[in-house]
């Protein structure tokens, strides 16, 4: 006897594709920092990596997510001291990033997500954060509330 004899009652197919359908989760906070930015990109690019990504689609997702914690630390906290709370969800071919911030908010969503539309007029940035999420991830929905702060969710399907 090898100590492998506890088996699970029934293996059949269907056993298999609860198992592939199985959500796995991560949540991260970080500090609002631009430091982190790149610590949150490479955190969530790991925990892609299980879903078997090209190098082109890990790619695509740690751009997304440097936009999203960048606008956090840049708008949400306006350089100023808080948490950005990360999760990432893996669920069948489907990685879903949400990146939420308690700061500021955005008072109309819909015109800080059209591209060039920025409120920054140090002239350093370009109003293109959204626009990338938006070209590299499949779906991205934002949540903000002015004085209470923003959540974005991007969600994408790997291996097409
Ligand atoms: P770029 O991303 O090209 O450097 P940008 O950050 O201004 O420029 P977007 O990322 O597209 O462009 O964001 C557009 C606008 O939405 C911002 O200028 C800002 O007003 C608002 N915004 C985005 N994220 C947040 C956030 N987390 N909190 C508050 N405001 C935000
Ligand atoms: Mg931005």
């Amino acid at each position: 006897m090898n100590g492998v004899e506890k088996r699970e009652p029934d293996t059949g197919v269907t056993e298999t594709k609860k198992e592939e359908k199985k959500k796995e989760t991560m949540r991260l906070e970080i500090g609002s920092d631009s430091r982190n930015e790149s610590f949150a990109r490479v955190v969530v690019a790991v925990f892609a990596s299980r879903l078997d990504p090209t190098l082109e689609e890990i790619d695509d997702i740690k751009t997304a997510v440097s936009e999203a914690v960048t606008n956090a630390v840049v708008h949400g906290y306006r350089g100023g001291e808080g948490s950005i709370y990360i999760e990432a969800a893996a669920e069948g071919r489907e990685l879903t990033v949400t990146v939420r911030d308690s700061g500021a908010g955005i008072a109309d969503v819909a015109k800080a997500m059209e591209p060039m539309y920025t409120t920054d007029c140090t002239g350093e940035r370009s109003g293109m954060g959204f626009a990338f999420m938006e070209a590299f991830m499949d779906q991205v929905e934002v949540w903000s509330e002015p004085g209470k702060g923003t959540a974005v969710t991007m969600k994408k399907r790997i291996g097409g």
